[in-house]
């Protein structure tokens, strides 16, 4: 507990001064106009996740980073013009799809943090992300069950971790993938990472339908199925389902079998490979989605 409030203390110290650093590059029409809105894009990676989030107070998070080489020209796109940095990162499990175009992030913007399950992959170009990070003095935090990130604590929005709710060092990647939901206001996302079933019933288990329902759900491992059980997308219940995933990839994802289990319950599908990025707005109340 001890330890978890150190956490939440230096992740404070660390988004106060940087969002103020933001404020100040930021012209005046533009902050104007984001006002009071939260912004979510699912970015055209290819084959795999990448997510930018602007909270209203222009507190920017990007969850995972996509695969090499993907990153920077999406996000470029939906960033305000000319900023270089970001407050936080997630890495919701070390494979490349989830981290390699934060190597490429780390050479270029200044990162706050950078957030991460906890577990082990022996890969270089993940030794290559370790070293950047270090290199650069950016602390690095374990995601745990309870843990928040206040993105925009004056607005109410933040980042609830609802997995991993232990020590997954042992676990698989997706096993130990983070889970969790962003609140702002009324409005929520699911986020998943690669999480299997497995994670999924733990995070059924552990919560309340309530705690889980969300309007979006980004769905896990790019619609594999090995993820989104029948009781974990009953119980997120979502009215858009999005599906990172490459046009054409060699894994044949998403499986029919997860878009008729995500259909079955009334989500609509939106896929990366179909649509390209894909952008929500919330004022609080509800969201919508940009065309
Ligand atoms: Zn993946």
């Amino acid at each position: 507990m001890r330890q978890m409030r150190a956490i939440l203390l230096v992740l404070g110290l660390i988004l106060i001064p940087l969002s103020c650093g933001q404020a100040e590059t930021q012209n005046a029409p533009l902050a104007a106009s984001s006002h009071g809105v939260l912004k979510v894009a699912f970015l055209d990676v290819g084959q795999g996740d990448a997510i930018y989030i602007e909270a209203p107070n222009g507190t920017q998070m990007v969850i995972d980073g996509g695969p090499a080489g993907t990153l920077m020209g999406p996000l470029s796109e939906v960033m305000p013009f000319g900023d270089r940095s970001i407050n936080v990162i997630m890495v919701t499990n070390p494979d490349a799809d989830h981290y390699a175009g934060f190597v490429d992030l780390l050479k270029s913007y200044d990162v706050g943090a950078v957030i991460e399950p906890g577990t082990m992959t022996g890969t270089s170009l993940h030794a290559e992300l370790q070293k950047g990070i270090y290199d650069k003095g950016i602390p690095e935090i374990l995601a745990r069950r309870g843990m928040t990130i206040d993105l925009d604590p004056g607005a109410g929005a933040r980042f609830t971790v609802l997995f991993p709710d232990r020590d997954v060092s042992g676990a698989t990647t997706n096993d130990g993938s983070i889970e969790g939901v962003l609140t702002y206001g009324s409005t929520k996302i699911m986020f998943t990472g690669d999480g299997t079933k497995k994670t999924e019933a733990f995070v059924v288990s552990g919560n309340t339908q309530a705690a889980l329902a969300s309007d979006i759900l980004k769905v896990a491992h790019h619609g594999s199925d090995t993820s989104s059980s029948e009781a974990f997308v009953a119980a997120v219940a979502p009215k858009w389902a999005v599906i990172s995933v490459g046009l054409h990839n060699s894994y044949r994802l998403p499986k029919q079998s997860t878009i008729d289990t995500l259909t079955r319950h009334g989500a609509e599908i939106l896929r990366t490979d179909m649509l390209g990025t894909i952008v929500f707005t919330s004022d609080g109340t509800r969201f919508i989605q940009q065309k």
